[in-house]
Formats: C-alpha cells, sequence, structure tokens
C-alpha cells in the first residue's frame, strides 16, 4: 500500500505577524485596522513589507542595475509616491497614471511610458513632461515629431522591441510570435534609421517577455536573450545607447506547490550583463522594470463576514466582498484552471478548530468565489475573511461596479 500523499500547501505567508489570534498588519491587529479605517471591505498595504522588498532586491542585485517600478500593477497615489523616493524610475502605461506618477515627485527623466496604441493626447503629455517614451510603432514615432516640430520639445525615446522569442513558463506572455506589444525585432532597423531622420532624441531599448516567473533560469534566459538582442539592434542605432530595459516578470507563490523565485541566480546573471554592457555599450545602464514581485505580497484584502449560511452539509461563509473587489482571487484575471489564493480568517489566526468552507460574496452569479472548500478556522458573521498576496492587480484590475456594491477603500499602513 503507497502512502497517502499530502496535498501541495500554500506557500506560508510569514510576511505578516500575528499576536493573540489576530494578524498584525501596519503595527495594528487587523479587527482594530478595520475599526480604524471605518469600514470593510478594504484592501491594506504595508509599507514595511514594501520598504523590505526593496531592500531585499537592492541586497541582492548588482549595484548600478537600475529598479523600476511597473505602476500598473498598484497605482494607489500615496503607495506611488512611497515606492518613487524608494526606487530610481517608474514605469508607466496611461496618460493618467503619468500624472498620479509625476505628483509623486519621481524626476520626470526616470520616468518611462509604454503601452500600444497611445493617444495623441497622450504622447503631447509625455513630451511636455520630458519622461522617456517607450515608441511601439512607427506612427507613434511620426506622431512624435510632429509634436516635436510644432512645439520644439525634445522628444525622449526608446524603442520596444516584440523579440523572436518568449519568456518560458511565465503566467502571460507579452512577447514573441505575433503581438500588439513593440516593433517585431526584424522591423527594429527601418524604425532606428527613421527615427534618426525625424530628430527624435534615441536613448535606448525596451524589451518585456512576460509576467508572473517563478523559474529563475527562465528568466535568466529572457534577460540573457534579450541583452543580446538589443546589442545587435543597437548596431542600426542612431546613436550611442544610454539603457537597456530588459523587463521583469518576476512571480510571487499564489497557489500551493508553488515556491519563491530564487533572486540569487538572476542577480548573477545581470552582474554579466552588466561587465558586457559596459565594453560593449559604455555609458549604457541596465533597466529592470517590476510591478508585482514589489508590491504583491505587502497588501491583503479584507471582508467581514455577513453570514454563515448552511446548504447541504457545506459552509458557505458569504462576506461583504468579493469578485467585483478582487477578481484575481476569484480566479477570473487570466486564469486557466481556478485556485484557491492564500486566505485565512485574520481575527482566529491559528486556531486549530478548522472547517472545511466556502467564502464568497454577495453577487448573484457562482463566479464570486474567494475560496473554494478550503480548511479554515471556524469562523462566525462579523470575522475577518483576508485574502494574501493581495497588493498587485487587485483593487484597480477588478470590475468594482458590477451589481453595483459599495467600493472597498484602500489604505497604506
Ligand atoms: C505589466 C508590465 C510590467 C509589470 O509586470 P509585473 O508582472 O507586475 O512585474 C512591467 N513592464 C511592462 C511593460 C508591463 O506591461
Amino acid at each position: 500500500m503507497s502512502e497517502p500523499r499530502t496535498p501541495p500547501r500554500h506557500t506560508d505567508m510569514i510576511q505578516f505577524a500575528q499576536d493573540g489570534g489576530e494578524l498584525i498588519v501596519g503595527g495594528l491587529p487587523l479587527s482594530r485596522l478595520a475599526a480604524r479605517i471605518g469600514q470593510t471591505p478594504f484592501y491594506a498595504y504595508d509599507r514595511d513589507l514594501l520598504a523590505q522588498r526593496i531592500a531585499e532586491l537592492r541586497n541582492t542585485l548588482p549595484a548600478g542595475v537600475q529598479l523600476h517600478y511597473a505602476m500598473k500593477a498598484n497605482p494607489m497615489p500615496a503607495l506611488v509616491s512611497f515606492m518613487a523616493a524608494r526606487v530610481d524610475g517608474l514605469d508607466v502605461a496611461s496618460g493618467r497614471e503619468l500624472r498620479v506618477a509625476l505628483d509623486s515627485g519621481m524626476d520626470p527623466q526616470e520616468i518611462s511610458f509604454a503601452g500600444p496604441g497611445k493617444s495623441l493626447a497622450e504622447l503631447e503629455q509625455a513630451i511636455a513632461s520630458g519622461v522617456l517614451l517607450n515608441i511601439e510603432s512607427a506612427r507613434e514615432a511620426r506622431l512624435l515629431s510632429d509634436i516635436s516640430e510644432r512645439t520644439g520639445w525634445a522628444a525622449r525615446v526608446a524603442v520596444r522591441v516584440n523579440p523572436d522569442f518568449e519568456l518560458k513558463s511565465s503566467g502571460m506572455k507579452m512577447g514573441g510570435g505575433p503581438k500588439q506589444f513593440g516593433v517585431d525585432a526584424e522591423s527594429v532597423p527601418a524604425l532606428l534609421a527613421e527615427i534618426g531622420q525625424l530628430g527624435l532624441q534615441f536613448e535606448g531599448f525596451h524589451l518585456y517577455a512576460g509576467s508572473q516567473n517563478l523559474r529563475a533560469e527562465s528568466i535568466v534566459e529572457a534577460q540573457q536573450k534579450s541583452f543580446e538582442l538589443c546589442l545587435r539592434l543597437a548596431e542600426s542605432a542612431p546613436s550611442a545607447v544610454r539603457s537597456f530595459n530588459l523587463g521583469g516578470g518576476f512571480g510571487i507563490p499564489y497557489f500551493p506547490g508553488e515556491q519563491r523565485l530564487d533572486l540569487a541566480p538572476v542577480a548573477d546573471n545581470l552582474a554579466r550583463l552588466q561587465q558586457d554592457a559596459a565594453s560593449r555599450a559604455p555609458g549604457s545602464r541596465l533597466v529592470i522594470e517590476l510591478g508585482r514581485y514589489l508590491v504583491g505580497e505587502a497588501g491583503i484584502y479584507v471582508a467581514r463576514v455577513v453570514e454563515r449560511k448552511l446548504s447541504r452539509g457545506h459552509v458557505f461563509l458569504v462576506t461583504d466582498g468579493g469578485m467585483h473587489h478582487h477578481l484575481a482571487a476569484s480566479g477570473n484575471f487570466g486564469q486557466v484552471i481556478r485556485k484557491n489564493y492564500p486566505v485565512a480568517i485574520g481575527n482566529r489566526m491559528g486556531s486549530s478548530d478548522t472547517e472545511n468552507v466556502s467564502v464568497v460574496g454577495p453577487l448573484c452569479t457562482p463566479l464570486d468565489l474567494l475560496a473554494d472548500k478550503m480548511d479554515l478556522p471556524r469562523a462566525q458573521e462579523g470575522d475577518l475573511v483576508v485574502v494574501f498576496q493581495s497588493g498587485a492587480y487587485g483593487f484597480t484590475a477588478s470590475p468594482r461596479d458590477f451589481l453595483s456594491h459599495p467600493q472597498p477603500l484602500e489604505v497604506l499602513v
């Protein structure tokens, strides 16, 4: 007879302390934090954890590699300002994100703007503010030249390249094959010639192969290939390359059995690339842009149990929050197979009196599911359900008006 196999467990969420059964967030027991905020549901982002993550990266990555925060992961203005004081640059993907980035006090010289189909208004905003535009088509280059000619303001540009390879085992692929992102590598030399003729201020290359990767080897391979491709393309550039933005895609563990990303091999590889850059493109610098990895683990989503409902022997904890606030935790944000995010009862941490329950929201749809048949401490009405790993792609990545329930709040603690 074979041993019964233990099912894979969630990686322990040890980034938050506990005391007397309460999760400690921003230095407060969760129940008190909820009272301080004045309502559930809410997202809370922990300053100490954000700072710790940045410090960990600074200690591991070679000095001189520029660390950028990709704002679309979490564009809450207070959080962006907190990050702006600690990272080397911000990456924005819309005119509205650009306004928040400028409000944060980040030097416009260190802000870059990527994304397909930028509007004329966005291109004007970018030129007027002096940020670096990662251009994704010849159309953008021509429009920038028109604006620059009309206003006399310089257009700083980098070319976003759609590489001829894919990032392996990445949650979401954003490069390789036909893509709406960037300029196909084979078309880049002609675009570089045009950039030179148009008189745009060329500064470098940008590649972004994909997101949510937990395997160091595949990140290393993607960064290696991205860098080699950039060096080849640099031969056609109208001026010396000043920055190589090699993307990021660093993942965080969400689901049972997932292991944390091992940063050491990524750091070793970046050190090698930096040496290459120093000899083959003197004066250039390497940039990595991270969203989820910087903020994802520092945030939780909290909803209150409104009703404990028994249906044919199964317990449903019906909460005041759900998929409309946290689409990703419900499994509907690009996931192929639904899996539970790490979930806890934040005011009954460590309780051994557990039961198997489903946590749902108030929406009239079976998609409104925060935890499916999970073992959790036996909860009562009024208890606080916590969804971990919620600092990225939560609040702004959710259909908050769907079914017209009250909005969640966001706090930085
Ligand atoms: C989304 C995005 C990022 C951030 O991705 P994460 O997976 O959150 O790190 C970085 N760069 C670009 C170009 C993006 O589109």
